[in-house]
């Protein structure tokens, strides 16, 4: 299973670059660093069950929304109608 980064919480607001704040906590988190026990998935494209991951770090396929399009893995999918978590194996 993939680590959970403060990056990927649904509890971690972007800030910069390098880091963001945990509203839980109200402090700031490096994006990399790992997560807590309340760590709970935020939808990114990476998570969708439609998003084949490519050969360059953050970039993949969306297969899910017509035609296959590059994408970043890193996208928001909050708002994304097609979005289905993938489930850890
Ligand atoms: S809840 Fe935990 S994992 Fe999520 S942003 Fe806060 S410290 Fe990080
Ligand atoms: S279906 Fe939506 S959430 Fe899933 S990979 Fe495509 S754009 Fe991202």
């Amino acid at each position: 299973m993939e680590k959970c980064k403060h990056n990927d919480c649904l509890n971690c607001e972007s800030v910069d670059v390098m880091k963001g704040l945990c509203l839980l906590d109200e402090q700031f988190v490096p994006f990399d660093g790992d997560g807590c026990p309340r760590f709970v998935r935020k939808p990114k494209c990476k998570f969708c069950r439609n998003y084949e991951a490519g050969e360059e770090a953050d970039m993949g396929v969306c297969g899910g929304l017509g035609a296959p399009y590059w994408i970043s893995g890193e996208m928001i999918a909050k708002t994304c109608e097609s979005y289905v978590e993938k489930r850890d194996e």
